[in-house]
């Protein structure tokens, strides 16, 4: 699955060339005076003289434009695409990751994926500066190493990912967590634009989350700050992926969901039992007023408003931007969501703090990436 979304090059990445624009000029310059000289069909001689002009315009840019190659890793894709200096995501393709394989698979996953771009790059006259990969697990940015667990693609864990991926693709490569890249993008381009500081939360399998601050993350001293699907919201509640209780993702992640779905499905005893494997038929099962559904839906949104809260209480962010595959069902109970979160939130922050979805979709990750390898190695349109 691959498409070219737009042509990648931005008015902004116009403007900074201040030998395009010199080209602008003289072209207007030289399709004026045709026009003049030739007024009998100056109409149609300065239009496409002005066309023409603009083509070559178009090439001089894609010529001297660096580009991006940005990779989000996960248990089942390897989403990749090509980035523009802005963050556009003008190409991109989705392989198979087989998350639980050995790394050599998944480095020549990478190589192929890579290669694909390569070609496109070339054709368009793009210069790849450097690439920027997301993957799950706490990172160690500087080392470009993952560290502690990452149950879906463990194979990543406590190996020099950086410098592998460095040779996988053939450039520099700025590696970091899923969910920062995703905040990071929602951030700068995406709904927690033009606020000065930004949570993002993730609801996928697990639930993720990052904190942007100036356009910068902050990652804490270890690289493992924002683990937010794993703030407890109940003691001794329930048992969360990682392997202690009452975390966050015990409740608000799609696997939660399902599994809470079908443990009710059993408890009340349904006279027609569903039997789920994924989160969006609970919300539809929901939206009918099948029991375990509206059960398992109300106890999600509760512990992510009580989630939020605790954020929002420690963080003080300008807003939350909640993304992921699971916020698109979240989204019908958006104003429940809103109104449990402002009861637990401190008196000083009420109301001050919007919810809002994320704008980027499924991108934002990559998008991230590219923003991430762009300030990191300092690259310029
Ligand atoms: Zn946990």
């Amino acid at each position: 699955m691959q498409g070219l979304c737009c042509t990648g090059v931005s008015l902004a990445g116009v403007c900074r060339q201040g030998k395009v624009w010199i080209s602008v000029f003289r072209s207007v310059q030289n399709a004026r005076r045709a026009s003049y000289w030739r007024k009998p069909v100056s109409s149609f001689f300065f239009c496409s003289t002005i066309n023409y002009q603009l083509s070559t315009i178009d090439y001089q840019l894609r010529i001297m434009t660096n580009a991006i190659l940005t990779f989000d890793l996960g248990g089942t894709n390897l989403k990749y695409g090509i980035g523009a200096m802005d963050g556009n995501i003008f190409y991109h393709g989705s392989r198979e990751s087989g998350g639980k394989g050995e790394i050599a698979a998944l480095t020549a996953l990478f190589e192929q994926a890579a290669g694909e771009m390569q070609a496109i790059a070339r054709k368009k006259r793009l210069k790849l500066a450097a690439a920027g990969v997301g993957t799950p697990g706490a990172v160690d940015a500087d080392k470009g190493v993952v560290f502690g667990s990452s149950p879906n693609v463990p194979s990543v864990v406590g190996i020099p990912l950086k410098e592998i991926l460095e040779k996988a693709v053939g450039l520099p490569v700025v590696v970091d967590n899923d969910a920062n890249l995703a905040t990071l993008g929602e951030a700068v381009v995406g709904g927690g634009k033009g606020y000065k500081s930004v949570l993002g939360l993730t609801l996928g399998t697990g639930v993720g989350g990052g904190f942007v601050q100036d356009g910068k993350l902050f990652r804490g001293d270890h690289g493992s700050a924002l683990e937010a699907g794993h703030i407890t919201i109940a003691i001794n509640g329930r048992m969360c992926n990682c392997g202690k209780r009452g975390h966050l993702e015990a409740y608000a992640s799609g696997s939660a969901i399902v599994q809470r779905a079908n443990e009710l499905t059993s408890e009340l005893g349904s006279h027609h039992p569903h039997k789920f494997t994924k989160t969006k038929p609970v919300f539809a099962a929901a939206e009918e007023g099948y029991p375990p559904a509206v059960l398992a839906i109300e106890e999600a949104v509760q512990g992510l408003a009580a989630g939020i809260a605790s954020l929002i209480n420690t963080f003080d962010p300008g807003c939350i931007v909640i993304g992921g595959g699971v916020m698109f069902g979240m989204i019908q109970h958006w104003a429940e969501l809103k109104k449990l979160t402002a009861e637990m939130v401190v008196d000083s922050l009420t109301g001050k703090t919007p919810i809002l979805p994320a704008e980027l979709g499924n991108m934002a990750g990559m998008v991230g990436a590219v923003i991430a390898a762009r300030d990191k190695l300092g690259i310029r349109g």
